[in-house]
Order: structure tokens, then sequence, then C-alpha cells
């Protein structure tokens, strides 16, 4: 190891900044977040330093080594590398610890890359020698750790001695902390509800239970490509004791859950067996029950016909603590990755998600309303549907020139884009040979496929299929 890490109390401590350029500015508005004292050796102050001006004192004179006078530290951030040399020397001479700003020879100090969830705070060092390393590690963790972790450090501190005290013998104190830190008070605290954290602490050590209450997540997994996962879904993955996931999600994306997570596959396949509801009702709440963290994973967004309603119903119901982690819905995803915008001041000025996966719900819609212009739908369907959506909307005075877009496979790598028109979408299933995931985009903006596709192959026309026939 060559450098030592240490966590320096800067607090009120003089510290001298030779640079005032952008360089500088970086370091120095970190040693005022730490309350350094900051004095700054500068003939000029860049734009940045002189925002900062007021919380900092400034010579703007030349270096001179009788400025190292009270410094705890001295840091040199000049372009100019002779200069920096001498800052370092005279500051080596006197003692100092010294830090040129991406000159690892002349520096006794370097500065690490941080996470800070203060008063947690994570230091990465490749000591020097690789700081792209280090930076994309940083990223890795920063990822990892939300911004509720400097409140849960917080309530630590506070409650410190009181948990010290309840738990003297060291492993059940230590078993207590893990079961703290991965249940019910950092949920509350993610959640944003400071106070319930408290009362969940409190009770944990009044009743002292053996194992945490499980709860569920219900996390939206997007359209499949792992990129357009949140962070939070990420992280709910990674915590995961069990993941209950629909068959249309991803291996790419499963792959990202906990190593030993178990998985789980329930809900439908297009066409083939489905796990009943009500035994995946049961599956959430035993697993949560049994104090485990499950997180169920839904295609797209769960509250979008993903039946998230009906399950976190079902969790109200049985008092299972629950969360939710919104997804990329397959209607955003598919006009993004078709370059349908979704709604267009010239074209649309209302977004309509429907349903229409059998004949008789296809029938209770409001048609008439669904047929006028200047809107877009999105219809979530059984690809047998086309058929019966086109001459409903044409039934109720859409004319046949409305362009229509189907979308298979939206965001994957085998996406199609089939684009036409509203009176040439009948047999369309079959002649085209369309298969499930599919979503059918009808309206004016439907025809901007044409121009705005970016991703995959471009978008197949009337006059194409019928060559291809
Ligand atoms: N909760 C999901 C929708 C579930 S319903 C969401 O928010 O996206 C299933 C329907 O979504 C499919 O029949 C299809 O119409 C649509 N769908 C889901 N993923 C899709 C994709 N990648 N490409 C096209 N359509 C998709």
């Amino acid at each position: 190891m060559r450098h030592f890490p240490l966590f320096a109390d800067l607090h009120g401590r003089r510290v001298l900044v030779v640079g005032g350029g952008e360089v500088a500015a970086r370091k120095v508005r970190l040693l005022l977040e730490a309350g350094a004292d900051v004095r700054i050796v500068a003939r000029e102050l860049g734009e940045e330093i002189a925002a900062l001006s007021t919380q900092l004192s400034w010579i703007a004179r030349e270096f001179d080594p009788a400025q190292l006078r009270d410094a705890s530290l001295v840091v040199a951030a000049t372009d100019d590398r002779p200069l920096n040399a001498r800052v370092a020397a005279e500051g080596r001479a006197a003692n100092l610890f010294v830090n040129v700003v991406d000159d690892l020879e002349l520096s006794s100090f370097i500065v690490p890359a941080i996470v800070d969830r203060s008063p947690l705070v994570v230091a990465i060092s490749s000591g020097g020698v690789a700081p792209v390393l280090a930076r994309a590690i940083r990223e890795r963790i920063e990822v990892l750790l939300d911004g509720s972790v400097g409140s849960l450090a917080r309530l630590l501190e506070a409650w410190r001695s009181r948990i010290k005290a309840a738990f003297p013998d060291v492993a059940r104190r230590r078993a207590f902390y893990e079961r703290l830190l991965r249940g019910e008070v950092a949920r509350e605290l993610r959640n944003g509800r400071t106070d319930d954290a408290e009362l969940g602490l409190r009770r944990m050590l009044a009743e002292r239970p053996d194992t945490e209450r499980g709860s569920v997540v219900l996390v939206g997994a997007g359209p499949g490509d792992p990129g357009l996962l949140t962070l939070n879904a990420l992280r709910a993955l990674q915590d995961a004791d069990v993941v209950l996931h629909d068959r249309l999600v991803s291996q790419e994306i499963l792959d990202l859950a906990r190593r030993d997570a178990t998985r789980i596959a329930v809900g439908k396949e297009a066409g083939g067996k489905s796990v009943a509801q009500s035994r995946i009702n049961e599956l959430m709440r035993g697993h949560a029950r049994a104090g485990r963290r499950v997180v169920r994973l839904k295609g797209g967004d769960p509250f979008v016909f993903g039946r998230g309603g009906e399950e976190l119903e079902y969790l109200a119901a049985h008092r299972v603590p629950f969360e939710v982690v919104p997804g990329i819905t397959a209607a955003v995803a598919c006009g993004a990755y078709a370059g349908i915008p979704l709604t267009h001041r010239d074209h649309a000025q209302s977004v309509r998600l429907v349903t229409a996966h059998c004949g008789d719900s296809v029938d209770t819609l409001d048609w008439p309303s669904l047929a006028r212009e200047r809107q877009t739908l999105a219809f979530y369907m059984g690809v047998a549907s086309m058929d019966h959506i086109a001459s409903k909307l044409a039934e109720h005075g859409r004319a046949g020139s409305t362009p229509v877009a189907v979308v298979e496979n939206g965001s994957r790598p085998g996406q199609r884009v089939l684009l036409l028109r509203l009176d040439e979408l009948k047999d369309l299933a079959t002649r085209a040979r369309v298969s499930s995931p599919a979503l059918l985009f009808v309206g004016e903006v439907a025809a901007l496929a044409g121009t705005l596709h970016w991703f995959g192959s471009a978008p197949e026309t009337w006059s194409a299929l019928s060559r291809a026939a």
C-alpha cells in the first residue's frame, strides 16, 4: 500500500490552495464542504472560485513560502509545473502534506474519488495510478447507495448507545444491526418517513424479534433492455431474497438480481400456461411472512395493464408492507424506439393507453371517443384483436387514411415496425406474421416513424409488404 487512507478533520484548519482556475475550484468546493479555512493564492480568480469568494480568503499575489505559515495542508493547482514543483518542495520543507493536482510524483497526499452520503462517505483510490478505474468504481457504488443511507447513519448514531445497552453481547448486537439495515427501518427511511423509521426502531428494540418482517417491492422491469431499468429497480433486485417474475421479463434483467436470490417464474406466457393470480398472491405473502425481501417483477410498468393494483390490494389487506418502483411502459418504450412521439403539437394533444386483449373487452370500450382525431391511441393487445380494433375505429368515423404503426418486440434486438394506414390493417397479423408482444399505435404521430426511426431496421410499409407477399 503506497498511500495510507485516512479521513482528516479539517474543520477550521487552514488549507492553502495555490491556483485560482477550474482545477483549483473542484478541490476548493470539496474543502469548503469539509469546513476547511481555505486560503487561495492566485493573481486572478476564475469564475467558479470567484463565485465562492465569500467563503474563503484570497491573496492576490505570487506564491511565497511565507504563506505556508499556519497551513495544515497545501494544494497546488496551477498549470505551471515548475511553480507546482516549487510549492511542493517548500511545503515538504515546512513538514506539510502537499497535493499537486494530477501529479502523483510531486504529491505527498492524494485525494480519493468519493461517494458522499454524509455522514457516510466512501472513498476510493487507485493510489493515483488509474484514476479512471477509481472513478468507474465510484459510479457503481453511487448507484448502490441511495440517498437515504445518510439518514440511516444519523439514526444509528442517535441510537447507538441504547442499542449497545440492549445487546451487550456483540454477536447478538451484530445480528440486530443486520436486521435493522435490511428491514423495515431502512425501508421507511427510503420512503421518506423518518418518524416511522424511528418508531420501527423503537419497536424492534422493545420486542426484539428474531426475524425482520419481510416485504414486497413491486418492480417495473421495463420493456426488456436492462438499460431501461431504473436505479431503484436495480437496487431492489440486488437486495432481493426472492424474485417472482413474469415470463416476459428478459434473462439479462433476471441476471441482475442478487446471485443467491430464488427466481420463480409466474404469470402469463402468451398463449401458454399461467400461474393463477391467487397462487401468485400466496407466494408473495408466504415469502414475505417468512421474513424475506420479495421482488415482484413485471414487464413494463406494474400499474399499466400489469395487475399491480390488484396485487397491492391483496398485500394491503394482509398487512404485508410494500413499495412500488415504476418501469417504462411498452407504449413509452415502443414510441421512443420506433421514432413515434406520443404527443406532438401539430398532431396529438393526448395519448390513451388502451387494452384490447380479447373480443369482449374490445366491445366495451368507448369507441366514439377513441375514434376522435388529434389523439394518439396505444393499444396493448393480443395480436388477434387488430382487425377488430380497425373495424371499430372505422365504424365510428376514424379516417381510413389515419396512420397506424405496429411495433413488435419494441426496444428489443428483434424489433420490427410496420407502418400503414388504418384501412390497411385487416388481416395484417397473418399477412405480415406479427408475433407478440406487439403494440398498435393509431394516430397521425405514427407516420413520423418513417422519418424519425433510429433503432433496428426501417419500418416496413404496405407496398413493401405486398411486394414480399
Ligand atoms: N405492464 C406492461 C403491459 C403488460 S400487457 C407495460 O407496462 O408495458 C402486455 C402487452 O404489452 C403486450 O400484449 C403488448 O401489447 C405490450 N408489450 C409489452 N412489451 C412489449 C414490447 N417490448 N413490444 C411491444 N409491445 C409490448
